[in-house]
């Protein structure tokens, strides 16, 4: 219910009726805003549009550069600069549902917004996506409050008891020799020696040295952010 002080303006009532309209028109797959659109629809922060407009997006990427119309090309440009203007939890959300459908643009977003989040992170983790976890483990945020820090001290804790997918066992060979193989968890059988499966790339723990790599980076952050909130004090 509205206040009794309280009006709705000419402005707000505008802007919603565009937004409604805006809504069922990017509902429809052939149909791509266009740059005024874009341009409204940004400098209105318009929620409620981010998965539609994210699916516009994407079906815009896949288009060969040189063969984007103007409208794709609009949409390629522009959906960045919206998650940038809705309230960053918003933004997060709108990525971090379809991590899948195109991994690598999906992180290219998550980099270029600054849409590192401790929480969705772990949600992936407990839903045992770990590639999809790992694509946004070493992304930024615009700033980060104490609860933001203490989320990813959690994080840091859960990366660092990761259950181990593959293992270590004892197999025969055709001439009943017993030896120690590293069991990849896609099942591949290597030497022990070796930490990353030679055919996968994957190790014990389902992860890849690029993986690895990625959460040393996140490690080395949350480190700077410990010396920073300490120098603070
Ligand atoms: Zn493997």
């Amino acid at each position: 219910m509205l206040e009794e002080d309280k009006a709705i303006t000419f402005d707000q009532l505008r802007a919603e009726e565009l937004r409604l309209r805006y809504l069922e028109m990017i509902d429809r797959p052939d149909v791509y805003p266009t740059r005024a659109n874009w341009d409204f629809i940004t400098r209105h922060a318009m929620l409620g549009l981010g998965p539609a407009l994210y699916r516009k997006y994407l079906a815009a990427l896949s288009y060969d550069e040189d063969d984007r119309e103007e409208l794709h090309q609009a949409a390629v440009d522009c959906f960045p600069d919206y998650l940038r203007a809705v309230p960053r939890p918003y933004a997060a959300r709108t990525i971090y549902a379809d991590l899948s459908t195109a991994p690598e643009a999906a992180r290219a977003l998550i980099e270029q917004c600054r849409l590192f989040d401790a929480p969705a992170i772990m949600e992936l983790l407990d839903e045992g996506r770990l590639d999809d976890a790992m694509l946004a483990v070493d992304a930024y945020q615009d700033s980060y409050t104490a609860a933001d820090i203490a989320h990813m001290h959690t994080l840091r804790d859960r990366l660092l008891s990761l259950p181990a997918l593959g293992s270590q066992e004892q197999r025969r060979n055709l001439m009943g020799i017993a030896s120690l193989r590293f069991i990849c968890p896609e099942g591949h059988t290597n030497d022990p020696d070796e930490q990353y499966c030679t055919r996968c790339g994957k190790d014990i723990y389902g992860l890849t040295a690029t993986q690895n790599a990625r959460i040393d980076i996140f490690m080395r952050r949350l480190q700077a952010l410990d010396n920073l909130t300490t120098s603070a004090q």
